[in-house]
């Protein structure tokens, strides 16, 4: 099966007076259909830039500066940005923002923001069936089209937004840290949700958290990434079972585990991105850190199955 998304090589700069922050370094990711790749990482090692890349959104002072990616065997970084904007972003792949809880705007109703997101794409059917259809989708009450944004819960909004993305039908959702801000029990919701529209409406879901514990829960696949690049990768559950990369077994061992009365946090900083230490971008924080890992970077390369490891140690 050929993968829906694939992504080879994408370079996204920053370019600050600091230096050129490299936020996404040469990272090549797979989304097959119907699957769920989760890309866990601290914050700052790049996943959300890799989401905006991925839709177009990069402003100054970033710039994609090299990669590809192909959408059903298409580089649609080569579209125009018009025909982008026209055939791919919203229809194709559409994305839910971190921080999306406060992204409706306070004083239209739920209904006219949704109505105004198939007006702006020419959605050619009837905007109040369409409303009602999405809003039933995601669990909600049709009557919501007509409450303010006030007026729902961090839950209650949090699938509201989920089906305003899936206003014009998209093959991919990108979800940045969509259950962020929710309690535990609303986080559970919106993942069986989102399960859910992955089956029935055949969705792929690219769903990028630093919640590794969330990721058990949904994903089928994933990426971990550090300092803005993929460090390993791989089946989940095995990733899970049995973590290579030492960042990956550090971020396993700070999941928060009920039968551990304290958090182990992984020790130091996130390198500069501007100033990454020279060799392998963990060096500074790993505990197994040896000459090689400071003169010479390692490649992420296949250590066994489907997995994927940047280390010397393999
Ligand atoms: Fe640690 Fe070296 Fe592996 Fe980097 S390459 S993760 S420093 S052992």
């Amino acid at each position: 099966m050929s993968p829906i998304l694939s992504i080879e090589n994408l370079s996204i700069h920053f370019y600050t007076p600091k230096g050129v922050r490299k936020a996404v370094d040469r990272v090549s990711l797979e989304l097959n259909k119907k699957e769920v790749v989760g890309v866990a990482g601290e914050s700052g090692s790049g996943k959300s830039t890799l989401a905006l890349g991925i839709m177009r959104l990069i402003a100054p002072p970033g710039e994609i500066v090299d990669g590809k990616i192909f959408y059903h065997g298409d580089d649609i970084l080569r579209y125009s940005e018009s025909e982008f904007n026209s055939k791919i972003r919203w229809k194709k792949i559409a994305m839910i923002f971190q921080g999306s809880l406060n992204g409706f705007t306070p004083v239209f109703k739920i209904g006219e923001q949704i109505e105004e997101v198939l007006e702006v794409h020419e959605y050619k059917g009837d905007f109040k069936e369409r409303v009602k259809e999405l809003l039933k989708m995601v669990e909600l009450d049709p009557s919501v089209a007509d409450r303010y944004p006030h007026e729902l819960s961090g839950g209650m909004k949090q699938r509201a937004f989920i089906a305003m993305a899936l206003a014009l039908n998209p093959e991919i959702l990108i979800c940045d840290e969509p259950t962020t801000a929710l309690d535990v029990i609303t986080q559970a919701k919106i993942i069986n949700l989102l399960k859910t529209l992955k089956k029935d409406l055949g969705l792929s879901i690219i769903f990028i958290t630093h919640d590794m514990a969330l990721l058990s829960e949904i994903s089928d696949k994933l990426y971990i990434m550090y300092a803005g690049g993929i460090m390993e990768s791989g089946n989940s559950l095995d990733i899970y079972k049995n973590p290579k990369h030492p960042y990956t077994q550090l971020l396993m061992e700070a999941i928060a585990d009920i039968n551990k009365d304290y958090i182990k946090g992984i020790p130091g900083f996130m390198p500069d991105l501007a100033n990454l230490p020279s060799g392998c971008r963990f060096s500074d924080r790993c505990p197994y850190a040896m000459d090689i890992c400071r003169r010479k970077e390692p490649e992420l390369k296949k250590i066994e199955g489907d997995r994927n490891v940047a280390c010397w140690l393999y």
